[in-house]
């Protein structure tokens, strides 16, 4: 018997007839194994279960635990759909069809729009077509003869792909009962297992992404392996749709982009600025008693200036262009580093003053092409929280660690739990690509290795990911939903110090050159806001919403009433709405609660005689009766300690 060695990823090894395939291989080793079994790896390579392996090799039988099998069955899935529509519209023409992140799409050229009900439609055959359990075999065919089965079934969009792609005399087929599609595979064996799939739209595109092809219509399918996750998927898409803060931001008022203006340009309006001003009152504190000086810097500066910076060329695509005066270019400033190192420079320092931290809630404009604009996470106009840390060498490490606490307090203040750290560092094997000397960009790699290390953080490092002017912590705040969100940076900077010539008189007399810190940690004022009206669905804490409470009189004879009790609150320091409106209390409660006001204090004869009001909150409902100065001293406590619920 002619037999092969298969090695598989335990390191055991079984002699198996030449000719075995991993679906048998599978099997001997379990059932579980076999039925969970969706492709196989040979040596590399992703092969079908169905393979027969004709040399020793290095097999893994691949379930839905790997990500590469996940995406072969998502391209099986396209398969699928191409099957589905080829047997409701056999005229279509069909282009390709690849897995994408979380399904797959395929294109086709019909005359027609495919409509909602058509998606309806297809799905629903791609149910039946999968239920058939109809196997995906794999065919060589001769090139030639493979061109001439497209160009009889006029598909001129395949034919094009064989002759362009097919290098080999035999190339690679895949049938799928009727449909034969021109693919390299792998796929998983049959259709049967194709169940958590929902097609989810229909988008134009061009055939190779070239606009002068073809327009093709691209269905999409949202695509798992368990329905479990294809719903805890679906129910993210809903719940991201719910919180999306560009809808949030209209139907709460708190910002507009208005067309007038230009795109990315953030027009404030008076409850978004409330949340602003409490967000940027706390963070001014916070700055002062850490030991940050304020400063503010000019919003154009000479464009000679970005040049000695080096902006001016390594930064020029994403700054809006120079303009004259008194014939001098100046230029809208796109960062507030080259403000602060012109501050740090004004007068000679001594190591006595450092280190010097330079904070300023700048305003810069960058240019970002109006396709990646996105409500208030891309715009060309934001407000950064910067600061600048000018440093001597041996003040790294506790700088480091002041950077990282006050990121943390930002995190744990503002209502996040979790996070992701990640650690910047230059690629060792190119150390010509950087500037500064490599024992200056060891010193501070460790010193932010060490501090990570100290204060027990959790990270990854990534070395060669480092801009070329030093190493950089990022965190990433993940918000309720889960999702990541890259703010806080931490960088460190070889580059402008050299540039500007900064220097300082150290305990020798002599100069030194300073090191110097960028860190942000909302990042931008305007993203962090989108990112909060998100995380919070527009349901801000107490400390942070724009209107804390709404006084609700039960009707016009309470209104005297309402009103001394609305400058009560107002006199302790809240902020109150009084809905004076001739409405229904019902509808007064149904306003506040889609405005999302925390507390609404309802007044009537009861209340009015007690001196009591009956309190609602927006989510916990009915609290019932409490006197006012109750009332005041609760709220009191939990917008101080920045409660959130
Ligand atoms: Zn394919
Ligand atoms: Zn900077």
């Amino acid at each position: 018997m002619d037999n092969i060695q298969i090695t598989l990823p335990d390191g055991s090894t079984r002699e198996v007839p030449r000719g075995t395939t991993a679906a048998q291989i599978a099997a001997q080793i379990g059932p579980r194994l076999a039925q969970a079994a969706l492709v196989a790896r040979a040596d590399g390579e992703l092969v079908d279960l169905s393979k027969p392996l004709d040399h020793n090799v290095k097999l893994s039988i691949l379930t839905a635990k790997d990500p590469d099998a996940v995406q072969v069955f998502r391209h099986s899935a396209a398969h699928l759909l191409a099957a589905a529509v080829l047997e409701l519209y056999p005229d279509v023409k069909l282009g390709v069809g690849p897995p994408i992140d979380t399904g797959f799409f395929y294109e086709f050229v019909r005359p027609e729009p495919f409509t909602p009900d058509d998606l309806e439609k297809i799905e629903k055959k791609m149910h039946e077509v999968a239920e058939r359990d109809v196997p995906n075999e794999r065919k060589l065919i001769p090139k030639a003869e493979a061109v001439e089965l497209y160009r009889k079934s006029n598909q001129q969009f395949k034919c094009e792909l064989v002759e362009e792609k097919a290098v080999e005399p035999m190339v690679s087929f895949y049938t799928t009962g009727k449909f034969i599609d021109f693919c390299r595979g792998p796929h998983i064996p049959s259709t049967g297992r194709i169940k958590a799939f929902k097609l989810m739209n229909v988008a134009g595109a061009y055939w190779k992404g070239d606009e002068k092809n073809p327009q093709m219509q691209r269905i999409y399918g949202a695509c798992f392996v368990e329905q479990k996750d294809l719903d805890d998927y679906l129910h993210k898409l809903e719940e991201a749709k719910r919180r999306d803060h560009r809808r949030l931001g209209t139907e709460l008022d708190l910002f507009s982009i208005e067309d007038e203006a230009g795109p990315g340009l953030i027009f404030w309006h008076p409850k978004g600025a409330a949340i602003r001003r409490i967000m940027e009152d706390w963070l001014r504190n916070e700055l002062a008693r850490r030991g940050y000086e304020l400063v503010y810097t000019p919003h154009i500066m000479r464009l000679d200036l970005w040049k000695t910076s080096g902006h001016a060329g390594f930064y020029s695509a994403n700054m809006f262009g120079p303009m004259e005066v008194e014939k001098t270019d100046y230029q809208l400033k796109p960062m507030n580093c080259p403000g602060h190192v012109l501050i740090f420079k004004s007068r000679l320092r001594s190591y006595r003053e450092l280190p010097v931290r330079l904070a300023e809630l700048g305003t810069v404009y960058r240019y970002e092409r109006s396709g990646v604009l996105h409500g208030l996470m891309r715009v060309r106009g934001f407000t950064q929280d910067d600061a600048h840390i000018f440093c001597m060498p041996e003040q790294i490490e506790k700088e480091m660690q002041d950077c990282i606490e006050f990121a943390w307090e930002v995190l744990r203040v503002f209502g996040f739990s979790d996070y992701v750290v990640e650690l910047s560092a230059g690629d060792p094997a190119h150390p010509e690509t950087y500037v500064g000397a490599p024992e200056d960009w060891k010193h501070a790699e460790d010193a932010l290795k060490s501090t990570l290390d100290r204060m027990k953080v959790p990270y990854k490092y990534i070395p060669g990911e480092a801009a070329f002017y030093g190493p950089k912590i990022d965190v990433k705040l993940v918000d309720a939903i889960g999702r990541p969100w890259q703010l806080t940076t931490v960088q460190f900077d070889f580059n402008l110090p050299e540039r500007f010539q900064l220097e300082y008189v150290g305990e020798d007399g002599n100069r030194h050159r300073p090191l110097m810190v960028h860190r942000a940690l909302w990042g931008s004022v305007e993203r962090f806001f989108g990112v909060l009206i998100e995380h919070y669905a527009g349901a801000f804490p107490a400390w942070l919403a724009p209107v804390q409470a709404a006084v609700l009189p039960l009707s016009g004879k309470f209104e005297e009433h309402a009103r001394q009790l609305t400058e009560k609150l107002k006199a302790a320091g809240f902020r109150v709405h009084l809905d004076d409106r001739n409405e229904k209390l019902q509808a007064k409660i149904r306003d506040a609660q889609l405005q999302k006001i925390p507390y609404m204090l309802v007044l009537g004869a009861k209340e009015a005689e007690s001196g009591t009001v009956s309190v609602r909150h927006r989510s916990k409902g009915d609290l019932g009766p409490r006197p006012v100065e109750q009332f005041i001293a609760d709220l009191k406590a939990e917008v101080d300690s920045h409660a959130i619920q």
